[in-house]
């Protein structure tokens, strides 16, 4: 069967409500039946006991057939009963009854108008009846016949050896109708029970289910790729796991893809940067490789004439924030043009390199040498006082005019004139220059080949 949630939370709840005030009720409502029934059968006992005390047993032997009824004792024991009988309301009827064998027989009856016969067989007795012989009891029913409804209580008559039974029938209408209210009440309170139940049931299970419905509806909005399950096996609730069971996989699903794509982008993204690295790096050496190339002279690969300008400037800032000071000296080579005529201008090449090599080795440290024109080259010497540049050209040039120096394809000696210039305060870097120039052009007009250091005139 396959119940919905609803259905199933209704009928469980509404079980569990009867059952649990059905339990509570019919505790009070037996309890109630059995104080009443109690209470009628302890009198019952207790005046059966007591009324058996009253009736003498050893006349009752001689009573035995209804001809009896004309003995003394049996008028005198009927009407002791009858007075008993009279002296108390509630009594309805008094019997002495005797057993003969396994027969139980009248001997006297209250009852005036059919009264049961003296020796007339007792045909229905009751167990109640049959265990007064030994002592007091009563019934535990009421029953009812034309005469109204009686309980019947019984006890052994003293002295009666065991024979003899007196009979009361207690008129028990009253409780009767007390018993019939107290059915009426439970079957009232039952059926109220019942209603309370259901109305109780039904609110509960139908807010319960609401908000079953309302957490489905909220799954379906939030996973609108789920569809509404519908003529599926199972109630609400087992929907309601397959719409989580649904969603959590396509959650799942989804955040794989997403993990997925993630790591596509990073590995993309890691592979652009590595690429971008790598033509920042190109670029880097393209900018140094221009650098280079733009400060620096194609044939001699000396500084050029450009970069060594910067350097003087340098040297000049310098020079006026720390003091101290600098010299220069200007080469010009002796006659190239005629080496350049004789030799060609690719020997002269080789001529203009290989001095810019030897000029290079036998700076110091801190000197800087350019290639500053055609065959001329200034060097620049830091820290470094006239006299002492006047000694490093006059090496130079020593280093010239001697055999040191060999020149792959030109045989000969080259010569040179150095010019030299310390610089001086108040000096701009034009006068400087002029003034070294002045001093190489005084080292040609003296016949080239030699060292000539700037004599300070007034340009
Ligand atoms: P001086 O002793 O008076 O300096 O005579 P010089 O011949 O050295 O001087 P001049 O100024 O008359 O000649 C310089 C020559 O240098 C002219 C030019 O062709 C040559 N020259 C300039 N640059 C280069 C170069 O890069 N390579 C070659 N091979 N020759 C060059
Ligand atoms: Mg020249
Ligand atoms: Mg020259």
């Amino acid at each position: 069967m396959n119940f919905s949630t609803g259905k199933k939370l209704f009928l469980s709840h509404f079980l569990a409500i009867v059952l649990v005030s059905g339990s509570i009720g019919s505790y009070f409502y037996q309890n109630a039946i059995d104080n009443l029934l109690g209470s009628l059968q302890a009198r019952l006992k207790y005046s059966a006991a007591l009324l058996s005390t009253t009736v003498d047993p050893s006349q009752l032997d001689q009573i035995v057939s209804p001809a009896d009824k004309a003995l003394d004792s049996y008028k005198k024991g009927v009407a002791h009963l009858r007075e008993l009988v009279a002296s108390n309301p509630d009594i309805a009827f008094i019997y002495v009854m005797r057993r003969d064998g396994e027969a139980i027989r009248f001997v006297l009856d209250s009852d005036p108008d059919s009264p049961g016969e003296p020796g007339e067989v007792y045909a229905v007795p009751v167990p109640a009846l049959l265990e007064g012989f030994s002592k007091a009891g009563s019934d535990r029913e009421l029953f009812t016949d034309k005469w109204g409804t009686f309980m019947s209580g019984f006890a052994p008559l003293s002295g009666g050896g065991g024979r003899y039974v007196i009979g009361i029938d207690m008129r028990a209408d009253e409780v009767a109708n007390k018993l019939n209210a107290l059915r009426t009440t439970g079957a009232l309170s039952l059926v109220f029970s019942l209603l309370l139940a259901f109305l109780f049931s039904h609110f509960l299970s139908r807010s319960l289910v609401k908000r079953i419905h309302a957490l489905h509806r909220r799954c379906l909005e939030v996973d609108t790729s789920a569809d509404m399950v519908s003529g599926q096996k199972g109630d609400e609730l087992d929907q309601l796991a397959v719409t989580f069971g649904d969603m959590l996989t396509r959650l799942q699903q989804s955040q794989t893809d997403l993990e997925q794509r993630v790591e596509q982008r990073t590995t993309q993204l890691s592979l652009a940067n590595q690429q971008l690295k790598a033509e920042i790096n190109q670029r880097e050496k393209i900018a140094q490789l221009l650098e280079e190339t733009a400060r620096t002279d194609f044939l001699t690969k000396l500084i050029n004439r450009r970069a060594m300008h910067r350097f003087l400037q340098n040297e000049m800032a310098r020079f006026e924030r720390t003091g101290g000071t600098f010299s220069l000296v200007l080469v010009d080579i002796d006659h190239f043009k005629n080496i350049n005529d004789q030799f060609g201008h690719d020997i002269g090449d080789d001529v203009l390199v290989a001095l810019s090599r030897a000029f290079e080795r036998s700076a110091r440290e801190q000197d800087i040498v350019s290639r500053w024109g055609g065959e001329e080259f200034l060097i620049l010497l830091p820290n470094t006082a006239q006299v002492d540049a006047f000694e490093q050209a006059e090496r130079l040039r020593q280093l010239l005019d001697s055999d040191a120096l060999q020149i792959e394809r030109y045989p000969h000696r080259v010569t040179a004139s150095f010019g030299v210039c310390e610089f001086a305060p108040g000096d701009s870097l034009e006068s400087l220059l002029k003034q070294t120039d002045v001093a190489l052009y005084q080292a040609k007009v003296r016949g080239r080949n030699q060292v000539c250091a700037n004599v300070r005139v007034v340009l």
